[in-house]
């Protein structure tokens, strides 16, 4: 038997990246699924793989909605629990870099920018996780956040808002875990390291400068030791390992980073002694 069979799930930002991917398999392993993003062409994208897979039509909820708003979150939430009768894991995976269109960085980027990232990559979650509760408290379910490596200890000057997000993100994911163990509740996350996705278009960069930018990351060794970007599997594996209680029961609260080792280095360690000392 499909090991998600008889789960219903949610995914949040599964109109594109790694929500699709982590969509999609659940769908396979069986999972009743919420799809949901607020691009409907993307989403009927994701719609359409799942259905192409083989999985039956009844088994997919797709919603449009913009999770920033409270209209939004309760449509992803109803609709689940009307269409299914029942939520088992709840993935909250939307997120994005919110891009500066006056192109400014570090400490001069405009305080708009803030509230919208942390509304998204923060304020949502929360929201959705009060909103979720107590389905999730009936079925004793899982939470799978999705942060960041951007989230720290590294600094990240070029994107501190989203940065900070995702560091109030994690502590949001562990003072949750232990707020809804005692209920049965287990709260998760996962820490991606550069994925290919629709991340940087979101950010509005083109084509060509996503390509170029992941080319370059895989292509230094102090970016991404593994030396190749991630993909949206490489994360989407981790969600289902994270949702699966036979598997991961006794993580609770935790973050798994998935980064090709990109955190384990520093930049000047990629220089070896000798030739920094010039001997
Ligand atoms: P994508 O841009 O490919 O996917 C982001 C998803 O979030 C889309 O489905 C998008 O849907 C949805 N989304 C964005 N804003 C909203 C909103 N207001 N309401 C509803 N849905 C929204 O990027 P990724 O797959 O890479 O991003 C997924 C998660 O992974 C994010 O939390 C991101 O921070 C995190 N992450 C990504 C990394 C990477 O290198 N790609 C690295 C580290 C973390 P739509 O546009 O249709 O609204």
């Amino acid at each position: 038997m499909a090991r998600f069979s008889g789960k219903t799930a949610i995914i949040t930002g599964s109109s594109n990246g790694i929500g699709r991917a982590a969509a999609l398999l659940f769908a396979k392993d069986g999972a009743n699924v919420t799809i949901t993003g607020r691009n409907s062409e993307r989403l009927e994208e994701t719609k359409q793989q799942i259905l192409s897979a083989g999985i039956p039509e009844n088994k997919v909820n797709s919603v449009v909605a913009d999770l920033t708003t409270e209209k939004g979150q309760d449509e992803v939430i109803n609709s689940t629990v009307a269409k299914f009768g029942q939520l088992d894991i709840l993935v909250n995976n939307a997120g994005a870099a919110v891009p500066d269109t006056q192109g400014n960085t570090g400490t001069d980027q405009n305080i708009d920018i803030y509230h919208k990232t942390f509304q998204l990559n923060l304020e949502s979650v929360i929201r959705i996780t009060q909103k979720a509760k107590a389905h999730l408290i009936a079925s004793k379910g899982e939470i799978v956040n999705v942060s960041s490596i951007a989230a720290g200890p590294q600094a990240q000057p070029g994107f501190i808002y989203y940065a900070i997000s995702k560091a109030a993100l994690d502590q949001y994911t562990r003072s949750t875990a232990i707020d809804l163990v005692q209920h049965g509740v287990r709260v998760n996350s996962v820490s991606p390291g550069l994925v290919v996705t629709g991340f940087t278009n979101a950010m509005g960069v083109p084509d060509t400068g996503s390509k170029n930018f992941y080319d370059f990351m895989a292509s230094h060794k102090e970016c991404i030791p593994l030396g190749k970007s991630g993909q949206p599997d490489d994360i989407a594996n981790i969600i289902l390992f994270l949702a699966d209680r036979n598997l991961s029961s006794y993580i609770v609260g935790q973050s798994i980073v998935a980064d090709g080792g990109s955190t384990l280095v520093m930049g000047c360690q990629v220089h070896d002694m000798k030739t920094m000392l010039g001997l």
